[in-house]
């Protein structure tokens, strides 16, 4: 398959190594920069499910059985394909996600980094040996893939997404079945391609494009699938979690987000500015770790809020194939309609508009889901701007009086998953690593993502953690061995 787009698209699943023709029920894909057809992709029906998952059990004993290093030797020429095919899949994400030629290049390029990542712990895993348990009787922990891992992944990062699961999986010697959002399979399917053709063996990586509740409630609920790793908005977590525990499933959520970003009145202001503005605004703000709530000192308010205003209107909105973009358009209709009612809801109950507000005036984007880069100040707290997840790029701003309100504001959420703070006072930076309710919080830093650490969230942004050695342990098992020698 040709990652080029060129004319319209028709991709059929990709089971057992190779590429289907596209039959059955299908989805219907555009450019969400202009409404054009980007092409069709299959909807995996639950018997094309039921192939993927078989392909995938029978490819497991094969694969589970090679050690670490042999593993990790595959991932690498599979992280050094997808590397080298970047370029080649810059445009196919562009058109189907709707992102800035810099910000597909970014996630493809991170995406490579992370299977590369894993495929270097190949030769790092170790295992544990308790010896002495009594005279004569030592004891060991083995440990053990899971078996066929389904991946169920949104549309907002789909590779690099896609990678956090596979890296791992792989490496613990799983085999996958992968679901990427019915918005995004291209860029999925093409890089399944490239993983084979650069050595995965048949059946360990399967890809069924399809919907939420036909194609991933099949996969979900298929009883060969032994773990299903999920990222994901939080009512559909909460509900692929409770299939899966139907099924006695392993599960990991990776939800939604309304992270906190605390800036105090010591912080290098400018500094705190510009990562507002990155972390808010990078990928039309469609990231579940983007900076969702400010919390600024209210001595330090004025200048912070101007900084941030003047970035934001500096960005410059249009399509992603425009080299000079910025800020791409958002996803779909859906996700627009839903910015807007929260953004409306806010302003309604008080909150001011002091940059952007909707979508841009330019006509030559008028086909497109374009939100131009907003600011909002003081809305409610009980508004949705506070409580639920703001999934574009609209930043709503709080003045506090002093740490202990921005500490009590930025925890008042259903949400757990990151948080940041500017600060050059010792104790506050250490409180906050300390007391926030979350699974991150950067300090002084912007809000970038290390394959070497866990990631992964508390309360409504789900559990478990990809990323760092510990995204091994949700992919496989232990097992404990007692070997008595004789007397
Ligand atoms: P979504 O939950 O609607 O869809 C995610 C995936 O689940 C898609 O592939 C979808 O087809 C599938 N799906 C939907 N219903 C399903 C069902 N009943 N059974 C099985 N699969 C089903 O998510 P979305 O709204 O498209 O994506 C955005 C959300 O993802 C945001 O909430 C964002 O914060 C979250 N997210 C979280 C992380 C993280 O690491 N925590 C990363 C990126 C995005």
């Amino acid at each position: 398959m040709s990652a080029t787009v060129g004319g319209a698209l028709e991709r059929g699943i990709f089971v057992d190594g190779r590429a289907h023709a596209l039959e059955g029920e299908a989805l219907t894909i555009t450019n969400p920069g202009t409404g054009e057809l980007v092409g069709r992709a299959a909807s995996a029906s639950p018997e094309a499910v039921d192939a993927a998952v078989r392909s995938a059990q029978a490819a497991l004993p094969e694969w589970s059985r090679r050690g670490y290093a042999d593993r990790g030797t595959v991932l690498h020429a599979c992280a050094q394909a997808f590397e080298d095919s970047v370029d080649d899949l810059v445009p196919l994400l562009v058109a189907e996600q709707g992102k800035t030629i810099r910000e597909a290049r970014i996630e493809l390029r991170k995406a490579a980094d992370t299977l590369e990542h894993y495929a270097g712990m190949g030769r790092e895993v170790r295992g544990v040996s308790v010896p002495g348990l009594a005279p004569g009787v030592d004891g060991r922990v083995l440990r053990r893939p899971l078996g066929v891992v389904a991946a169920i992944v949104p549309w907002n990062f789909p590779t690099t997404l896609l990678c956090n699961k596979l890296g791992p999986a792989l490496l613990c010697g799983n085999t996958v079945v992968a679901k990427p959002a019915d918005t995004t399979p291209f860029t999925t399917l093409r890089l399944a391609e490239i993983l084979t053709e650069a050595g995965l063996p048949a059946g360990v990586v399967n890809v069924v494009p399809g919907t939420g509740p036909g194609t991933g409630e099949a996969l979900v609920t298929h009883p060969l699938v032994r773990k299903v790793a999920f990222t994901g908005s939080t009512p559909t977590g909460e509900r692929v979690g409770a299939l899966a525990a139907a099924g006695s499933k392993r599960v990991t959520l990776e939800l939604g987000g309304s992270d906190p970003m605390i800036i105090c009145d010591d912080a290098d202001l400018d500094r705190a500015a510009s990562a507002a503005s990155m972390g808010r605004f990078y990928n039309c703000g469609q990231a579940c770790l983007a900076i969702k709530r400010v919390f600024v000192f209210e001595s330090v308010a004025d200048g912070v809020i101007d900084a941030i205003a003047a970035k934001a209107t500096k960005l410059r909105v249009g399509l992603g194939t425009d080299p000079e973009s910025q800020i791409g358009p958002m996803h779909s209709e859906r996700q627009r309609q839903i910015v807007q009612r929260q953004l409306d809801a806010g302003v309604a109950a008080g909150g001011e508009v002091i940059v952007g507000g909707g979508p841009p005036d330019d006509p030559a984007l008028a086909n497109g889901w374009f939100f131009s880069p907003t600011v909002v100040v003081e809305p409610p707290r009980e508004s949705p701007l506070a409580q639920e997840e703001v999934f574009g790029p609209v930043m709503p701003v709080w003045r506090v009086k002093d740490f202990d309100e921005a500490m009590e504001r930025a925890n008042d959420s259903p949400f757990g998953l990151g948080s940041s703070v500017w600060t050059r006072d010792l104790d506050r930076a250490e409180r906050a690593a300390a007391e926030l309710d979350c699974g991150y919080t950067w300090i002084n830093s912007p809000t970038k993502v290390y394959d070497e650490l866990p990631f992964g969230g508390l309360k409504a942004s789900g559990y478990g953690k990809e990323h760092g050695t510990e995204a091994l342990d949700f992919y496989s098992d232990t097992k404990s061995v007692v070997v008595k020698r004789a007397p």
